[in-house]
């Protein structure tokens, strides 16, 4: 396939710039189901706590090819027996640019209320989506169905899957940093020069990188870091960590997640009942069908723009549950956290009637958001280190911070509760004096 003469730029935030010389992967970044990633947040109701958290994931999926360009274009360079294969360059860059197209508005809660998941979407309009698959079959016509094998985990490429999805890949570092510059925060800072520098393909069969016998293909290999970059590693492993726990998990995000999924929950139940009276067009497949019913198109419809003019004629719905949760929404009137004591599960039902004697309704006032560490913040294993003699260790070997962090096992569980609505009289003092109990305990 031809190059561009003069390779395309796009000005970028996070790598300065990201460079495009391939036709194929122009032409699929300016396909309709690409561009809507404009329209959908890389950190979703993150704003309300941060407010530069406005990024599209459209910039993120723009990185996370950047970063694997410059992975491979790195193997490619300092990898004596590395495989001169075009189309496997096309697969990773192509993995790496699609690998989020899924993304549905406003991710996880959406997802929550309507039980979609965005990684069989991707995998859908991959293989469904009539413009993305024509510009995917013009490699061959295998192409498309690798690519989703490769996003989905499944592929043979094991080099390609890992730098896609793993403890260590294309995708977790490009959102870690571009989340850091757009929220303000400095934990996301990484080498990200020496990172990409310190990765290597690995064969197993051989016990060399670089000169042992030729591999078979890339199939064979998978992705190791060099020693000398343990530390630039404890770096993204802690930026990581840090993120996670400053930034992802922030109690205020969580809170605004969970509202968002309770809107979407009420407008289902007032729609069943025939008693919504504003839907707009995108979103009434979602309210209709099962989500198995949902076809590409209409999946491809619905954007953040939608749900959020969706949310200011809600306000004005008959239903006053969905009117005020969309006006807290959009005014951002969240609902107050407090930690919630693991060793007092038996509070649960209390509060529940509580909040009913307190003119609150238990199913959309009262939520509680239970987190429990995850592959995607809590190292365990998975970054394999090679040393001078050939030898491969788990990265925890090697690193007593990353041993540390992996030991770690706080589980966070916290109580929100639409705080401004308990009756101010005799009705709401059960509730306020657990909620008083429970500021106490913790
Ligand atoms: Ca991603």
């Amino acid at each position: 396939m031809t190059r561009f003469p003069e390779e395309k730029v796009f000005k970028d935030p996070v790598h300065s710039y990201i460079y495009v010389s391939d036709p194929l992967i122009w032409d699929l970044i300016n396909t309709r189901a690409f561009q809507r990633l404009r329209r959908i947040r890389q950190l979703g109701t993150s704003y309300l706590t941060f407010h530069g958290a406005e990024h599209s994931r459209f910039a993120h999926a723009l990185g996370a090819y950047e970063l694997m360009r410059r992975v491979l274009s790195h193997f490619h360079r300092n990898t004596a027996d590395w495989p001169e294969d075009q189309r496997l360059w096309f697969l990773g860059t192509a993995a790496a640019l699609l690998h989020d197209l899924g993304h549905g508005p406003f991710s996880h809660a959406l997802e929550h209320a309507f039980h979609t998941r965005h990684e069989e979407w991707t995998i859908r309009i991959l293989l469904e989506d009539p413009q993305v698959s024509q510009v995917l079959a013009r490699v061959d016509g295998r192409f498309g169905r690798d690519v989703a094998d490769i996003v989905a985990g499944r592929s043979e490429h094991r080099l390609l899957s890992a730098l896609i999805s793993s403890q260590l890949d294309v995708d977790r570092i490009d959102y870690l940093i571009r989340d850091a510059v757009a929220t303000g925060v400095n934990y996301g800072k990484l080498e990200l020069d020496r990172l990409i520098r310190t990765l290597r393909p690995y064969s197993p069969g051989s016990d060399r990188t670089g000169s042992g016998p030729a591999p078979s293909g890339d199939r064979d290999m998978t992705v190791v870091i060099k020693k000398s970059g343990v530390h630039t590693v404890e770096q993204y492993i802690l930026a990581r960590y840090l993120m996670y726990v400053q930034v992802y998990l922030h109690p205020v995000t969580r809170g605004s997640d969970i509202l968002l999924n309770l809107i979407l929950q009420r407008a289902l139940e007032v729609h069943r009942q025939g008693r919504l009276a504003y839907v707009p067009r995108p979103l009434r497949p979602f309210l209709d069908k099962e989500p198995g019913d949902l076809e590409v198109a209409e999946y491809l419809a619905l954007d953040e723009a939608v749900l959020v003019a969706a949310f200011g004629e809600w306000q004005a719905e008959p239903d006053p549950i969905l009117a005020d949760l969309a006006n807290r929404f959009l005014d951002r009137r969240l609902c107050e956290y407090l930690d919630y004591p693991a060793s007092r599960p038996d509070l649960w039902d209390e509060l529940q009637e509580a909040a009913r004697e307190a003119g609150l309704d238990p199913a959309y006032h009262l939520a509680l958001d239970r987190i429990a560490p995850s592959p995607y913040y809590h190292y365990t294993k998975g970054i394999s280190v090679l040393d001078e003699r050939g030898r491969l260790a788990d990265l925890s070997q090697w690193s007593p911070l990353v041993r540390a962090l992996s030991l770690q096992e706080a589980v966070y569980q916290r109580l929100y509760v639409a705080q401004d609505l308990i009756r101010p009289d005799a009705g709401g003092d059960r509730l306020r004096r657990l909620l008083q109990e429970l500021r106490h305990s913790s």
